[in-house]
């Protein structure tokens, strides 16, 4: 068994060293790695391109399975079958080279079409359960499943049924249209130079800490912008400025940054009665006052006396598009 170190496959350039890395070449060698794991009671995660998530640095005594060699795309008429390893960015730009419609949104969104699926990734109008009609997945035991939207795999915002039944998805079939090559390059763009913009890739980072809660109707990020979170101090540790919801790493450790979203939260909560739920993903293995602190579940009480102007501002700015 070889000792590799995650940092090196994740965004945010955190994580230690794991048992064993496996590198699968299609789904049938991840599906006898999968069975074999399962027989010999090994743990592991898989890691996509870390977009998602931190990955923790402590040894991880188990196994970790990467999508480096499973990056296949092909056209079949009106499809294009992607491998889990196939970022998401090389989608758009097959899309605007068939001049197809569907997928122009994910041009610039980091990370691989696997997790992509598992957390039903949305942006710029765009969301994956719109495109997608087939994935082919791989279960605990190694056994392979087919699945299609009408299984219900997507459930609505950042929720499918992978992230409780731990399926990995190993294919997926993305049903597109036939489009206006000029349309969907000037759509390619715009995604591309809002995130520029936005400062999404001065450093490295996981994308939104923190998922929106649509019944407080305020983004996490602009409560957390209001809750004046960038007056936390953290040595290696930083607020996008365009952004409160984007942690970036500036050097830190995977406890310190986690440790800063804790901060984060608990402002918040101080400030606006809203206890925010993690959209990043763990990987790797917590102690276990972090694991508590991490599943920690407090019952929102919005104070309606700080949310309701902001609830304003927050249309105002929508309507204006910012
Ligand atoms: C700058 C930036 C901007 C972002 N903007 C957006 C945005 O606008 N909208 C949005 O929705 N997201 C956004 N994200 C988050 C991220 O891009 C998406 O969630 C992306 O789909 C994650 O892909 P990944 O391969 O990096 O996932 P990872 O971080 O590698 O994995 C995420 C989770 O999925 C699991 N996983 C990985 N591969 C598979 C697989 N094949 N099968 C099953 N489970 C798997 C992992 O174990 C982990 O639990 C942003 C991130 C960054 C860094």
């Amino acid at each position: 068994m070889v000792e590799q170190k995650l940092s090196d496959y994740a965004y945010y350039r955190t994580g230690g060293q794991c048992q064993a890395l496996y590198e699968p070449k299609d789904i049938n060698e991840l599906s006898s790695i999968v069975r074999q794991l399962y027989e010999s009671k090994t743990p592991y995660f898989v890691l996509g391109g870390g977009t998602n998530s931190l990955v923790w640095d402590d040894y991880y005594p188990g196994a970790v399975i990467l999508f480096t060699k499973m990056k296949k795309i092909v056209r079949e008429g009106y499809e294009f079958i992607c491998e889990a390893g196939v970022e998401n960015t090389t989608i758009a730009e097959a899309g605007l080279k068939a001049s197809m419609s569907g997928v122009s949104w994910m041009n610039r969104l980091p990370g691989q079409i696997g997790a992509t699926v598992r957390m039903n990734a949305r942006c710029y109008e765009g969301e994956i359960s719109h495109v997608v009609s087939l994935v082919r997945a791989v279960l605990f035991d190694g056994s392979i499943v087919n699945y299609t939207p009408l299984d219900g795999i997507f459930r609505g915002y950042k929720d499918t049924l992978f992230m409780d039944n731990g399926a990995i998805v190993a294919e997926v079939a993305l049903s597109l249209t036939p489009g206006d090559r000029d349309e969907i390059e000037a759509h390619m763009k715009f995604c591309e130079d809002d995130r520029v913009r936005k400062e999404q890739f001065t450093y490295p980072t996981c994308g939104c800490v923190f998922k929106n809660n649509y019944d407080v109707g305020i983004s996490s990020g602009m409560l957390l912008e209001y809750a004046d979170a960038k007056k936390l101090n953290a040595k290696n540790v930083a607020l996008n400025p365009k952004h409160s919801n984007f942690v970036y790493n500036k050097g830190a450790s995977s406890r310190e940054i986690l440790e800063f979203t804790f901060e984060m939260r608990e402002l918040v909560f101080q400030k606006f009665g809203v206890w925010l739920k993690y959209e990043m993903e763990i990987l790797g293995q917590l102690d276990v006052e972090l694991q508590y602190r991490l599943l920690e579940d407090r019952p929102t009480q919005v104070k309606a006396e700080e949310v309701g102007p902001l609830r304003e501002v927050f249309l105002a700015k929508q309507r204006k598009g910012v």
